[in-house]
């Protein structure tokens, strides 16, 4: 899939030399990485190789010990006020979806536009219904999360990041908590809104959508950044020798 990104983009989000430790253990070292507007990134690696870890250092859940981030141009600092605002453009999707067990689907997605916003009840109903026909789940408003499937769960948590009109969305192994016969409706919900053009950085090991929805996918490995290729080199197989023995293991 090509986009036509100009050479000379500036990149949506852009993260150079990030360094993080817990303790004596360094769980980043100097990863740098840039997406670009319209860009889907698939992100895969082994389990501890610190994939969660830097999409946290994006939305400002870890501070980075070391390196810059940059948003639309914008270095992030870690100001209290700042870092709200910043939160307000990204969309995070976790693995085992957070909903508001106590709130209805409609409501778990009317809760922030009216809360972070200040959008009126109306306003907010009326476009949690639009994203669940996005989501492809209108007949689910009135429900409340344990009514429904682990799959229509996280697309709730899909539309419900949506609602925020974020600039870029993150995924964070959002099928692994699914069962098979459900990692379909959600990844295909998520490469419905990259080819719309999302911004979306997603950590995952399905690679049928990495396929189809990233232009590039990013190897890491203990911490660093081992490889970053254009889907054509990654699925034409040109990819480093550690990248290779990851996937042999992953697909057979
Ligand atoms: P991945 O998502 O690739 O599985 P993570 O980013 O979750 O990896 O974790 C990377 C490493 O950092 C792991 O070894 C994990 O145990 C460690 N780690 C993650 N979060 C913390 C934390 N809050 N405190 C200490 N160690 C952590
Ligand atoms: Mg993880």
């Amino acid at each position: 899939m090509q986009k036509h990104l100009s050479a000379n983009d500036k990149p949506l989000l852009e993260l150079i030399g990030i360094d993080k430790s817990y303790g004596p253990f360094k769980v980043l070292k100097n990863c740098s990485l840039n997406v670009r507007t319209g860009e889907t990134v698939v992100i895969i690696g082994p389990s501890g190789s610190g994939k969660s870890t830097l999409l946290r250092c994006v939305n400002q859940l870890e501070p980075a010990d070391g390196g810059d981030l940059f948003f639309e141009g914008r270095r992030i600092d870690y100001d209290k006020h700042h870092v709200h605002l910043l939160r307000r453009d990204i969309g995070m999707v976790f693995q085992n979806f957070e909903l508001f067990s106590h709130l209805s689907v409609v409501e778990n997605i009317m809760l922030a536009p009216m809360k972070v916003l200040g959008m009126s009840r109306a306003d907010a109903h009326d476009i949690a219904v639009e994203l669940l026909s996005k989501v492809r789940i209108p007949e689910k408003a009135d429900a409340y999360p344990d009514e429904i499937s682990g799959g229509q769960q996280q697309r709730v948590a899909i539309a419900r990041s949506l609602a925020m009109k974020p600039k870029v969305m993150l995924y964070d192994e959002p099928t692994s908590a699914l069962d098979p016969e459900m990692i379909r409706e959600v990844v295909d919900v998520m490469a419905e809104l990259s080819s719309e053009g999302m911004t979306s950085l997603v950590v995952t090991h399905e690679m049928g959508f990495a396929r189809r929805a990233a232009d590039r996918i990013v190897f890491m490995e203990s911490g660093e950044i081992i490889e970053n290729a254009s889907n054509a080199d990654f699925f034409g197989g040109a990819v480093n020798s550690r990248t290779r023995h990851f996937l042999d293991q992953i697909l057979h």
